[in-house]
């Protein structure tokens, strides 16, 4: 028979912290313990654990600090970026502790959560229409900042983007597995930040590791090979071809971000393995019910590759696997859609079960 648990004890991060920005980063690597399969080892990467609830806190902290580094942020001038949520809501954070004005430009087919979230915590959201995709998003930031003097962040070609998850995502990982083993890290991408700031490092400092880039099935701009046409800066210039809609927010813009192009160039990926969006919401789901584990349908996207590769991978291989952000972020979205907020048939009949506090709404 298992060991009854103990009472568990805490003791403190043995220090108080100055500011909500230095909590961001150090998120735990956490075993999943019900949704491998019994010959590997799965863990992910919970980026929920961030201040402001995903990964993208890391790059809006690191794009706002690198700006005030180098003088291309003066105190007190307006912040503006295109965002598919998740940037915009780190800025929002990062810009309420540091007093910057912040604008975010997005199209409206992202979750209204996460425009009441970026308003809540004092940002200003300018929509773009949904025919207008992430690259027309792009274009009004880029006409805002020029014609108001703003500073744009720029996450999508930003060298501060990688930087940060070469300097702490990755060190993260190496660190978290200095001892263990490490077969495979599996990742989507939205700007490539992520994947090739971890892969810089994995690559110098354990090439054994093979590294899984992940893209929506039905817009599979990488797996098609065909180049993103950009302007001299490495702007986008033109919408990618092999885009189409898909539903696995913050992933695949429709076009490929400069960030990512030095992955592609150097080859930070070994390979590339495409998903659909309802498949990530299946396991986005099973995380939640099956491990307790709260992700959005990127993280699920993610985690049903880590699963494909588990499923072929060797006994005694161990998977690693990022989930971007919380689940929450998603309440009106598809990955939330099956779940009731009225009592269902077998809870109307626990309510009526017992002669107390009967519930009769939705009857
Ligand atoms: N998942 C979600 C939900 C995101 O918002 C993002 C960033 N847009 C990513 C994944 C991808 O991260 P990165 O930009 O580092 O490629």
């Amino acid at each position: 028979m298992a060991d009854k648990p103990a009472i568990r004890s805490t003791t403190g991060r043995g220090k108080l912290f100055q500011s909500i920005l230095d909590t961001v980063g150090d998120t735990p690597t956490i075993r999943i313990n019900n949704l491998a399969p019994d010959h590997v080892t799965i863990y992910v990467k919970a980026e929920f654990f961030n201040p402001a609830s995903s990964v993208k806190d890391r790059l809006a902290l690191n794009i706002i600090e690198e700006a005030e580094r180098t003088g291309a942020l003066s105190p007190g001038q307006t912040v503006i970026e295109a965002s598919s949520g998740n940037t915009g809501i780190g800025l929002a954070m990062v810009c309420a502790q540091k007093g910057y004005p912040l604008v975010v430009i997005m199209p409206e087919s992202f979750s209204v959560e996460r425009r009441k979230l970026m308003r809540m915590l004092g940002a200003k959201v300018v929509l773009t229409p949904r025919a207008e995709k992430a690259y027309g998003a792009y274009r009004k930031a880029v006409e805002l900042a020029e014609a108001k003097g703003w500073f744009l962040a720029h996450q999508f070609e930003t060298k501060a983007n990688a930087d940060i998850h070469e300097s702490t995502t990755g060190r993260e990982i190496v660190n978290d597995f200095a001892d263990a083993r490490l077969d495979w890290f599996v990742t989507g991408f939205g700007t490539g930040g992520t994947l090739v700031g971890v892969a810089r490092v994995l690559r110098r400092e354990r090439p054994e590791i093979r590294i899984v880039l992940s893209e929506p099935a039905n817009a599979q701009m990488i797996g098609s090979g065909i180049e993103q046409r950009r302007t001299p800066d490495g702007a986008p210039l033109v919408s990618h071809s092999a885009w189409e809609p898909h539903p696995i927010e913050g992933w695949a813009p429709d076009f490929i971000p400069l960030v990512l192009q030095e992955g592609i160039d150097s080859r930070f990926y070994d390979e590339v393995i495409p998903i659909a969006g309802a498949e990530g919401v299946k396991w986005a789901r099973a995380l939640a019910q099956k491990e307790g584990i709260l992700t959005g349908i990127s993280g699920g996207s993610t985690f049903g590759v880590a699963r494909q590769i588990a499923d072929r991978a060797p006994a005694g291989s161990v998977i690693l696997c990022m989930l971007p952000d919380t689940g929450e972020r998603y309440l009106s979205s598809p990955l939330f859609e099956t779940i009731e907020d009225e009592m269902t048939a077998e809870e109307r009949d626990l309510s009526r079960s017992t002669p107390s506090a009967q519930y009769a709404a939705g009857d």
